[in-house]
C-alpha cells in the first residue's frame, strides 16, 4: 500500500505532489495555499472501504461515514460520496454542505452536543440515516420536533465508554470528565425510555473515544463495553441495528507510528464476528465508522513563501506569509507539522522558528527546525489536509488560503483566495 510519502516527494531536489511541482503551484495560485491529492484521498478511503467490504457477510454490513469536520471543501465530499462514502457531521451547515456536494443525506449522521431545534428540523427534513444523540434533553426536544413534523427519528445514543485514549487532552472525548456522550451507567435507563417515545425509532449504539489515537487497543476496549450494552440492551427487547465506534485512527505528522487502519479493522471485525455468532447468528447488523483526519490528513500540505528572515538576540526566525489563522493546530494543541522547501537549497542551515504575521506570540507553525532558506523561499507545511483550512478564521483580517486539488497531474482550484471586501461585506456602519 502506499503511504502518504509517496504522494508528496522530491524530484529533482523539487517537491512535487502527484508528479506536479509545488513551486509551480505557488507562483500560479500564490500562497499560502492549501494542496491536496486526490490519490491520497481515496486512498486513504478505500484502506476503510476495502477492509470493510472484505469483511462483509450476509448479515454484517458497513458504513464509512467520514466526519466532515475535518476537511469539508465541497469537492472532497464530492469525491468520497461518489467512493460510497457516508458522512458524520456535527452541524446544519455540514448537513447543507453534504447536499451542496451532491452526496446522498440519508447516508449522513449526526453528531455534536448541541444540536439546534433549527438543526433537527433541518436534519429530519432530510431523512439523515441517524442522529447520534448526546444527553436525555436532547432526546426529548428530538421526539419533539419529530411529532411535530409527522416523522420518526433513528437514533443512537453516543456513550462515553470512559477508556483513556491515550492522546491529547484538547483531542480526547471518552474520559467521564468530557462533555461528550451519555455516562456508561445512564444509558440503560436512557435506552429503555428511548423505546418507549412515540417519535423515537431507536437503531444503534456510538461511542468516539478521542483523536490522533497511535494504537487501537482503546478502541478495541470501547467495543467491547458498546458489545456489552448490547447484550443487555437485547435482554430487554431492545434490538440494535448498528454498532458505531466512530473515528480516532491518528497519522504520521513526524514519526509516529499509527496502527495500520486495514489491521485495525480486522482485529473489530474478528472481535465483532466472533461475539455476534456465538450470540446472534443471522442477525443483520451494520458496524459505522467517522473516520476525518486518517482519510484527509495526509493527503494535503500547505504552501507558504517566506517573507523575511530575522534575527533576535541569537534567534533566527522565518516569517512567512501562512499564519494560525490559516493553521491552527500548531498554536492550539502545540502540534508538530514537519516543514520542507518547496526547492531544496545547498547553502548552511539555520534553526528557525517557523512563525506567521498575526500579531499573537503563539502565532507559529513550526519551532527549532534545521533550514537552509532564504527570503521568497517557498515551504510547504506537511500534514495538513485535516483540521487545517477547516479551522482556519479570518484574524487580522486575513482572507482564508485558496485550496487546490491535484487530479493525476491535472490541476483544479476547488475554493478560491478571499478577498478583504468579502470578509466585510456582512458588517453595518451606524451613523
Ligand atoms: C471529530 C470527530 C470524528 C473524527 O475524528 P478523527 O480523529 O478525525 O478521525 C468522528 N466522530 C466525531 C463525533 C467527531 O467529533
Amino acid at each position: 500500500m502506499k503511504t502518504a510519502a509517496q504522494h508528496f516527494i522530491y524530484q529533482n531536489d523539487v517537491l512535487t505532489v502527484d508528479g506536479v511541482p509545488l513551486d509551480k503551484l505557488a507562483a500560479q495560485f500564490g500562497t499560502p495555499l492549501y494542496v491536496y491529492s486526490k490519490t491520497a484521498l481515496i486512498e486513504h478511503f478505500h484502506q476503510y472501504a476495502d477492509t470493510c467490504k472484505r469483511h462483509e457477510t450476509d448479515d454484517i454490513h458497513s458504513l464509512v461515514c467520514y466526519s466532515v469536520k475535518s476537511n469539508s471543501n465541497l469537492a472532497i465530499l464530492n469525491i468520497l460520496g461518489r467512493e460510497g462514502a457516508g458522512f458524520d457531521i456535527v452541524s446544519g451547515g455540514e448537513l447543507l454542505r453534504v447536499i451542496a456536494a451532491g452526496c446522498d443525506p440519508r447516508k449522513v449522521i449526526f453528531s455534536g452536543v448541541g444540536k439546534t431545534t433549527e438543526e433537527i428540523s433541518l436534519a429530519l427534513k432530510h431523512d439523515i440515516l441517524c442522529f447520534n444523540v448526546e444527553s436525555f434533553a436532547e432526546l426529548q426536544r428530538i421526539n419533539r420536533i419529530a411529532s411535530e413534523m409527522g416523522k420518526k427519528a433513528r437514533i443512537s445514543f453516543r456513550v462515553n465508554p470512559d477508556v483513556d485514549p491515550k492522546t491529547h487532552p484538547y483531542i480526547s472525548t471518552g474520559l467521564k470528565e468530557n462533555k461528550f456522550g451519555i455516562p456508561f451507567e445512564e444509558a440503560l435507563s436512557c435506552y429503555e425510555q428511548a423505546s418507549k417515545m412515540t417519535h423515537i425509532d431507536v437503531t444503534g449504539i456510538d461511542c468516539h473515544i478521542g483523536s490522533q489515537l497511535l494504537d487501537d487497543s482503546p478502541l478495541l476496549e470501547a467495543l467491547d463495553k458498546l458489545i456489552g450494552l448490547y447484550d443487555q440492551l437485547a435482554q430487554r427487547n431492545i434490538e440494535l441495528q448498528h454498532i458505531d465506534i466512530g473515528g480516532g485512527i491518528g497519522i504520521t505528522y513526524d514519526n509516529e507510528e499509527p496502527v495500520a487502519v486495514p489491521e485495525y479493522l480486522s482485529r473489530l471485525f474478528r472481535k465483532i464476528g466472533e461475539w455476534k455468532n456465538a450470540n446472534y447468528p443471522g442477525k443483520p447488523l451494520a458496524i459505522m465508522f467517522e473516520p476525518g483526519r486518517s482519510i484527509s490528513g495526509n493527503a494535503g500540505l500547505l504552501l507558504t513563501q517566506v517573507q523575511y528572515l530575522k534575527t533576535n538576540s541569537d534567534k533566527h526566525f522565518a516569517i512567512v506569509d501562512a499564519a494560525m489563522n490559516d493553521l491552527m493546530r500548531p498554536s492550539l494543541y502545540e502540534a508538530w507539522h514537519t516543514v520542507l522547501p518547496v526547492v531544496k537549497r545547498n547553502g548552511s542551515a539555520l534553526t528557525y522558528d517557523v512563525v506567521g504575521p498575526v500579531c499573537e506570540s503563539g502565532d507559529w507553525l513550526a519551532r527549532q527546525r534545521k533550514l537552509s532558506i532564504e527570503a521568497d523561499d517557498y515551504l510547504a507545511v506537511m500534514s495538513a489536509g485535516a483540521y487545517g483550512m477547516a479551522m482556519a478564521s479570518n484574524y487580522n483580517t486575513r482572507g482564508r488560503a485558496a485550496e487546490v486539488l491535484v487530479d493525476n497531474g491535472q490541476v483544479h482550484l476547488i475554493r478560491q483566495r478571499e478577498r478583504a471586501e468579502e470578509l466585510y461585506a456582512l458588517e453595518t456602519i451606524v451613523s
